[in-house]
């Protein structure tokens, strides 16, 4: 266990949180996603995706659908020259009960043993309270991306709070230099 990873929520994170999404050809990236995501991988960080996606377990659409997003996030993602090298769904609706849905951090840790990484050595990025809270059960350092907020009431455990992607690559190459060792 020596990699270090930055593991990502995807709807407005990396997208743009529509809610529900269904359709491949309305996903975008947000503004500066490719960027940041070369400085992790620039500062030694493999890219995992942490995402739930209770359309499915809500009956809205089926698991073809978010496969069939997932492909054209990363086919965008492609063509920006990013790779990711793993990628985590939760199907399940709330009432579900299921252990995956974050804020448990059972996904990161999947992914973690999958990609052999060191948690503690690594990041979750995401715009809700549930993600930073699936990262510090992880032992993980969290980000919480608030585009467009100077100050958010409610950090919870996140370590920095980011406005934009410009920021959170400046705070990954401050730190992941620091606390790197790939
Ligand atoms: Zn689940």
């Amino acid at each position: 266990m020596t990699g270090k990873a930055v593991f990502l929520d995807r709807d407005g994170t990396l997208m743009p949180d529509v809610g529900y999404p269904d359709d491949p050809e309305s996903v975008e990236l947000l503004p500066g996603v490719v960027e940041g995501l070369h400085a992790c991988r620039y500062a030694g960080f493999r890219l995992a995706i942490i995402s739930n996606q209770s359309g499915v377990g809500r009956g809205y659409f089926g698991p073809d659908t978010v496969a069939a997003v997932h492909q054209r996030l990363l086919d965008l993602l492609q063509a920006g020259g990013v790779s990711i090298d793993d990628s985590q769904y939760c199907l399940h609706a709330p009432e579900d009960r299921c252990t995956c849905r974050k804020p448990s951090p059972v996904m990161i840790q999947r992914s973690a043993a999958h990609l052999g990484i060191e948690l503690a050595a690594s990041f979750m990025i995401g715009d809700k309270p549930s993600d930073v809270e699936a990262g510090r059960r992880a032992g993980c350092h969290s980000i919480l991306f608030a585009p467009g907020m100077d100050r958010v009431a409610e950090p919870g455990a996140a370590e920095f709070v980011a406005d934009s992607w410009d920021a959170i690559a400046d705070f990954i190459r401050a730190t992941g230099a620091v606390r790197g060792h790939a």
